[in-house]
């Protein structure tokens, strides 16, 4: 496996949607949508094509564009690598012939692993039942759920986290990830669970990662460290891997530090209102200079990373059928 980079936790981008549509205050300062309305600037015609309908005034207007030829850019016969589809492969605009289409394509390049990150994992549950289904019967020794796909879901603040992690908990994957970033408020995971069948009761702490950050961006907004203190004893104490991707743009410092550099200069601070004297200050920071550490540790664990997956360099099977009535 490819190694990875500090706090990037896939190697490649596999973009098979564009465009989207705005659903809740994550979404806010969508890095998709920011890339979408300068791309669409090209001169390159091709680059141009792939953004000029889902994009009014720069903004994502529900439309989607299905990059059909980019389904095929992952091949058996490539080294191994962490593939990140963007963006929501379970839009409720992509037609399941194609979401089936990508999935097969995961199954027969198994030497890689996917991620597939979804704020809709309800759809999830579905397109994934009905996709494993064909794919079973058109690959009757395909291994389901596929052990190289990670379904992920994304819970930044805590209605979120209630209504998302029990969907795709129910969702028929192998791994399941929650990316927490933006994190936009403190989590309580305690009581998140959901009824898979009558006895069976699936826990939060059945996830395989959570994986937790502070916006980047013009806009983006302060990660308050209690927060993200939070999410990492609770994953220490049920178990669950735990990933600290970065500070963002704000970073922590003390208020004696806040003292020394408000003197020397004048810099951007975010003053946290709840305790006080004692309250935490974030300061602005240009990209890419914060450290990963969360009270002088780095947190690294991805389930992924660990598997070799090296043997999987396959030819490719041939499908007994390809029928998805
Ligand atoms: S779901 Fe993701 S890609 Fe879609 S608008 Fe929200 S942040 Fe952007």
């Amino acid at each position: 496996m490819k190694e990875q980079k500090p706090g990037k936790y896939w190697d490649r981008a596999w973009s098979l949607v564009e465009g989207c549509m705005k659903i809740d205050k994550e979404c806010e300062n969508c890095w998709s949508e920011e890339q979408a309305s300068i791309r669409v600037r090209q001169l390159n015609p091709k680059i141009r094509e792939r953004y000029v309908n889902v994009l009014t005034r720069g903004k994502f207007n529900g439309s989607v564009n299905l990059m059909w030829n980019d389904l095929y850019k992952p091949t058996p016969g490539q080294s191994p690598a962490v593939w990140s589809i963007w963006n929501d492969l379970f839009h409720h605009r992509v037609p399941f012939e194609f979401q089936y289409k990508a999935i097969e394509r995961i199954h027969l390049c198994q030497q890689h692993t996917f991620i597939a990150c979804t704020k809709r994992p309800h759809n999830a549950i579905e397109v994934m039942d009905k996709a494993l289904f064909h794919l079973k019967r058109n690959y009757p020794d395909a291994v389901t759920p596929l052990p190289n796909l990670v379904g992920m879901t994304t819970a930044g603040y805590q209605s979120a986290a209630n209504a998302r992690i029990p969907e795709l908990l129910r969702a028929d994957f192998a791994l399941r990830a929650v990316s927490m970033e933006p994190m936009l408020g403190p989590i309580n995971l305690d009581s998140i669970c959901v009824t898979i069948s009558e006895g069976e009761v699936r826990p939060w702490c059945d996830l395989d990662v959570i994986i937790l950050g502070g916006e980047t961006g013009r806009h983006a907004r302060p990660l308050h460290p209690d927060w993200a203190r939070g999410v990492r004893d609770q994953c220490e104490r049920a178990g669950v891997p735990f990933y600290f991707k970065k500070w963002g743009e704000w970073y922590p410092v003390t208020r004696n530090v806040e003292a020394r550099i408000r003197h020397k200069e004048d810099p951007e601070w975010h003053i946290w209102p709840d305790q006080g004297e004692e309250s935490p200050v974030s300061l602005k920071v240009p990209r890419g200079t914060t450290e990963r550490l969360l009270d002088g540790v780095e947190h690294n664990a991805l389930p992924w990373r660990e598997k070799d997956n090296s043997q999987y360099m396959l030819d490719i099977a041939e499908p007994v059928g390809t029928d998805l009535a």
